[in-house]
C-alpha cells in the first residue's frame, strides 16, 4: 500500500499518533493508512503557519497567485491519480471524481484571477481615504467526507492569495486525497505556508481554538458547526460556516414533469445524496404528482449501483458507516410515514450501498422531510397551494439552496425570490460557480465562500483616513 505522510513546516512526516485505516466504502477493505498527527504535532503546525506568515503575506499577490496557478497545474497533471483516490476513499462514480478533481483545478485558477486592489473611499482636497484588505494570518481549514477536495480548494484559493497561511484538517475518513494535494504543496510552496494534520476526529477543538489561529473556515455539519463557533470566541476568531442543508425543490404546475423529474432526480442522487446542496424533499403541483413519482421511479429503479470504480456506475455507496446507520433509520422513517415506490432496503452485499428510494404521499412533518438525510432518498410531496409550500420550506432551520421548475420563469424567479435561503436555482440544480458568492443562510452558516466576497472573508479590510492637507 503506498504511504501518505502529514506535512508541518515543509516536510513529510509520519503522524505521532500512529495511523488508521482508510477504508473503501464499497469493499469495506483498506486503501491506505492514514498517519494521525498528535497535539504537539498540531501545536507545531499551527507554530509553522505563524512563522511563515510574513514572508508569505509581504509576497507580491502576483506571486502567489503564480503559486497557486502552479498547483493547480500540478493536480491536472495528476489528475487521474487524485481521481481514483478519490472514488477509493470517498465511494463516488470515477466520473463524479474526475468532475470534482477538474473543478478543484478550475477554482484554484478563478482566485488566481482576483485581485485585492486598494479602494479609494474618498478623493477630496484635503481629504484622502484609502480601504486596503490585509490578511488575517493563520487561516485553519476543516473539512467534510463528501467532497474532501474541492471543499479544500475553495478554502486554499481565496486564503492564500489573500496572503495567510493554512493548517488543513480533512474529515478523518477521506484524508488521502488532501494529503495527495500536500505532497503538491511541498515542492511548489514556501515552507509553513500550508501544513496538513490528520485526527480520529479529536484534533478539531484543538484546532479551533488555538490562540496561533486567526480564523477557521469550516464546512460540515450544523451540530459541529455551533461547537467552532463556541471554540472562536475565546480569541474572536473569524469563521466562515458552511453547514447543512435541507433543499426543497418546488416544481410550479406548468414545469414540464418528466424533464424536470430527471433533473430533480440527478439533482437529489448525485454523489449518493451527500451534497449540501443536493435537492432533499420535492414538492410537486397536484395535477403532476403522479406522472413526475412515476419517471423519478423509474430513473430510480433503472439507475447502475455498484463500486464507482466500475464503468457505468450511477449511485456509489454511502461514504461511511455512521452514515449508511443513520440512512437506514431514514430508511425505517420513510416506510413508516410514506409510500416506498423504488429502493428502500440497503443492498445485501459489502459496501455501505443503499440505492436511490422514492418515497410518495409521505408527511409532511416526517422526519424524512423535516431533517437532513444525506443520502439517496427523495421524499416526494403533492401540493395545491404554492403559497403553504412557500411557508413550509421556510419553517426550517437551515437555508442553504433551493431550486424552483416552471416554464414561466418570471413566476418560478418569484417563488425563488421568497425563499429563505442563500442560494436559489431556477430550471437547474447545484449550479456552483467559483466567480459567484455562496453562503448559507440561518442555521445552514454565514460568512461566504467563493466570488469576490469569498476571497475577502479571508482579510482584514484597513482603512487609512487622511488629511492631505
Ligand atoms: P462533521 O461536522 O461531522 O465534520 C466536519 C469536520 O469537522 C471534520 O473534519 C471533523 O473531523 C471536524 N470536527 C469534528 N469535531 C470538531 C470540533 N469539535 N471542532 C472542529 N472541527 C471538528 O461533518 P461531516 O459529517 O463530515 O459532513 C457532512 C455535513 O457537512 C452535512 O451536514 C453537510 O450538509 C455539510 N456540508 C456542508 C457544505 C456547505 O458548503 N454548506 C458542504 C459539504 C457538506
Amino acid at each position: 500500500m503506498r504511504e501518505y505522510k502529514l506535512l508541518i513546516d515543509g516536510a513529510l512526516v509520519d503522524g505521532a499518533a500512529g495511523t488508521m485505516d482508510v477504508v473503501n466504502p464499497a469493499t469495506e477493505a483498506p486503501v491506505a493508512a492514514c498517519p494521525l498527527a498528535d497535539e504537539a504535532q498540531l501545536d507545531a503546525a499551527v507554530a509553522a503557519a505563524k512563522a511563515a506568515f510574513p514572508a508569505w503575506a509581504a509576497r507580491p499577490l502576483a506571486e502567489r497567485a503564480a503559486l497557486i496557478d502552479r498547483l493547480a497545474d500540478a493536480m491536472m497533471e495528476r489528475r487521474d491519480e487524485f481521481a481514483r483516490l478519490l472514488t477509493q476513499e470517498q465511494g463516488k462514480p470515477l466520473d463524479q471524481a474526475t468532475g470534482e478533481i477538474m473543478g478543484s483545478v478550475f477554482t484554484l485558477k478563478a482566485f488566481t484571477t482576483m485581485t485585492l486592489d486598494p479602494r479609494v473611499l474618498k478623493d477630496e482636497p484635503g481629504h484622502k481615504v484609502i480601504e486596503y484588505r490585509r490578511p488575517l494570518g493563520v487561516v485553519a481549514a476543516i473539512t467534510p467526507w463528501n467532497f474532501p477536495v474541492v471543499l479544500l480548494m475553495n478554502k486554499v484559493g481565496p486564503a492564500l492569495l489573500s496572503g495567510n497561511t493554512m493548517v488543513a484538517k480533512p474529515a478523518p475518513t477521506t484524508p488521502l486525497t488532501s494529503l495527495l494535494f500536500a505532497e503538491l504543496a511541498k515542492d511548489i510552496l514556501p515552507r509553513g505556508v500550508f501544513n496538513i494534520l490528520c485526527d480520529r476526529n479529536d484534533l478539531g477543538a484543538r484546532l479551533s481554538t488555538h490562540p496561533d489561529v486567526a480564523k477557521i473556515a469550516f464546512t460540515g455539519s450544523t451540530a459541529t458547526g455551533k461547537k467552532v463557533m463556541e471554540s472562536a470566541a475565546g480569541s474572536v476568531k473569524r469563521i466562515t460556516l458552511e453547514l447543512g442543508g435541507n433543499d426543497a425543490a418546488i416544481v410550479l404546475d406548468d414545469a414540464e414533469p418528466v424533464e424536470t423529474a430527471q433533473k430533480v432526480f440527478q439533482g437529489a442522487m448525485v454523489n449518493a445524496g451527500q451534497v449540501c446542496v443536493a435537492i432533499k424533499r420535492a414538492y410537486v403541483a397536484e395535477p403532476l404528482y403522479d406522472s413526475f413519482c412515476a419517471e423519478l421511479a423509474r430513473l430510480a429503479k433503472e439507475a447502475i449501483v455498484d463500486d464507482g470504480d466500475k464503468q457505468g456506475t450511477q449511485v456509489g455507496p454511502l461514504q461511511n458507516k455512521a452514515q449508511y446507520e443513520k440512512v437506514k433509520d431514514f430508511l425505517d422513517d420513510a416506510k413508516a410515514n410514506g409510500s416506498i415506490i423504488a429502493g428502500g432496503e440497503a443492498l445485501d452485499r459489502p459496501g455501505y450501498f443503499i440505492p436511490p428510494t422514492i418515497v410518495r404521499d409521505v408527511a409532511p412533518d416526517a422526519r424524512i422531510v423535516q431533517e437532513e438525510q444525506f443520502g439517496p432518498i427523495l421524499p416526494v410531496l403533492s401540493y395545491r397551494n404554492v403559497e403553504e409550500v412557500i411557508a413550509d420550506v421556510n419553517r426550517s432551520d437551515y437555508g442553504l439552496g433551493g431550486t424552483v421548475w416552471g416554464k414561466d420563469v418570471g413566476r418560478a424567479m418569484d417563488v425563488a425570490s421568497r425563499i429563505d435561503s442563500g442560494t436559489v436555482w431556477v430550471n437547474q440544480a447545484m449550479a456552483l460557480d467559483p466567480s459567484i458568492p455562496f453562503r448559507g443562510a440561518k442555521q445552514s452558516g454565514f460568512g461566504g465562500e467563493l466570488g469576490e466576497e469569498g476571497l475577502h472573508e479571508y482579510t482584514q479590510p484597513h482603512i487609512v483616513n487622511a488629511i492631505t492637507a
